[in-house]
């Protein structure tokens, strides 16, 4: 079976997406996510001029061997670009394999392990009765897990709040990257987060109980002392995880954390191969791997890290904010369902306007996703639709410091 056409769909239901369409002689077509939030052109050329030709011809089911191919012979290896490249072309070439088999993709990679995938939603208010209310509405959207977000008194606009002024009018938890020229300035100050939040998860757990598994996410902002200052002050409220505590880069950081707390770590929405890993896995120091499939090779690389997550307890907890298409979505899913090491999957919903685009056979059902048995994916891609919707430029917001020094967002 030969790949005779390989399209680059971009469009903006709402929000941007980048979409891989591989077709093959036998008229089977793939999908494949590319966006990379904020820089979503980069990928698209990445893959219209440089990855597209060298397709052509290939035999669509040697999905290993392509996938070496396209890391290998480029020279310049890994980095988001080339990685969200590369997975989007790996998960539209298992997308046609297991619509060749007549199989939901999860068969392929195993079977299921599980009968549903636990999902975690984000709650988030500028104080603790709008905190509360949107806990109650997540839970009676069937969410059984909370991620946890709150203002912080002296602050403007901090990461993850749904209700603060954007100048689209869009949600915030929806879409942080706004529809602007340039990227809009936030402030921070570390410090104040710090005494905010302990009383803010002793809130919630006086509301809501033990029982709820409760999230939370840093976004990178912290040192390492910061981040296991903040571990150990939450130690008492019995976090699922706390996220992204430090940028992460410096694997060797969380080492310094995770001397200092219990507090399960979660972090690597931001890294795109297995090495960004290496020390953190190796050495223990993290309890969940974060990375998007859309941003990580797709499939096969993202089962090769988790297989070796698998061996030292870590567990999953795959990227799925809205910047992942409802594609990179569905990968994610049928990975989720079939690995061993699960832990939990992020999902936030997507607008009627991106399902319009996006048809998409997964279910959530009382706190619980699944991919469905739709051969393939199980998304179908409505290029009329698609067509309607042109990209538009937007960005991610940035931070500075009250002195005005650039600061992590
Ligand atoms: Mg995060």
């Amino acid at each position: 079976m030969k790949i005779v056409a390989a399209d680059i769909i971009v469009s903006s239901p709402d929000r941007n997406f980048v979409t891989l369409k591989i077709t093959t002689d036998e008229g089977i077509t793939g999908l494949g996510d590319a966006t990379l939030n904020g820089r979503e052109l980069s990928v698209a050329s990445y893959l219209r001029d440089h990855v597209a030709p060298l397709l052509m011809g290939r035999d669509a089911h040697r999905i290993e061997d392509t996938w070496q191919f396209l890391y290998r012979s480029a020279y310049w290896r890994r980095g988001p670009v080339t990685m969200a490249a590369i997975a989007a072309v790996d998960v539209a070439l298992w997308d046609i394999k297991a619509k060749a088999a007549g199989m939901p993709l999860y068969q392929l990679l195993g079977g299921a392990s599980r009968t549903g995938i636990m999902a975690y939603g984000h709650a988030s208010g500028r104080d603790i009765p709008e905190l509360f209310d949107s806990i109650r509405r997540h839970l009676d959207e069937g969410f059984r897990s909370i991620r946890v977000q709150t203002s912080v008194p002296g602050i403007n606009a901090v990461y993850g709040v749904a209700a603060q002024p954007s100048s689209t009018g869009q949600r915030y938890d929806y879409e942080p990257a706004q529809r602007t020229p340039l990227p809009v300035e936030e402030d921070w100050d570390t410090r104040a987060y710090l005494r905010h939040l302990p009383q803010v998860f002793e809130a919630v757990r006086s509301e809501f109980g033990p029982e709820l598994p409760l999230l939370h996410d840093g976004h990178h902002r912290m040192t390492p002392i910061q981040a296991a200052k903040l571990g150990k002050a939450l130690e008492p409220y019995d976090l699922f995880w706390l996220e992204d505590c430090t940028p992460a880069e410096n694997q060797e950081a969380l080492r310094l954390v995770r001397q200092h707390t219990t507090t399960p770590l979660a972090i690597g929405e931001v890294f795109n191969t297995v090495w960004d890993y290496q020390t953190l896995i190796r050495e223990q120091l993290i309890d969940y791997v974060r990375s998007a499939v859309t941003h990580t090779g797709g499939i096969t690389a993202m089962r090769k890290l988790l297989d070796f997550a698998a061996q030292y307890q870590i567990k999953s907890g795959i990227h799925g904010p809205t910047d992942i298409s409802p594609v990179g979505m569905a990968a994610a899913l049928h990975l989720d369902l079939a690995i061993h090491n699960f832990g939990i999957q992020e999902y936030m919903k997507h607008t009627p306007l991106a399902n319009e685009v996006f048809r998409q056979s997964f279910t959530f059902t009382d706190g619980y996703l699944h991919p469905g048995d739709q051969p393939g994916l199980g998304v179908e891609l409505d290029e009329e639709a698609a067509a309607r919707f042109p990209y538009e430029p937007a960005y991610l917001p940035f931070n500075r410091l009250k002195d005005g020094t650039v600061h992590d967002w």
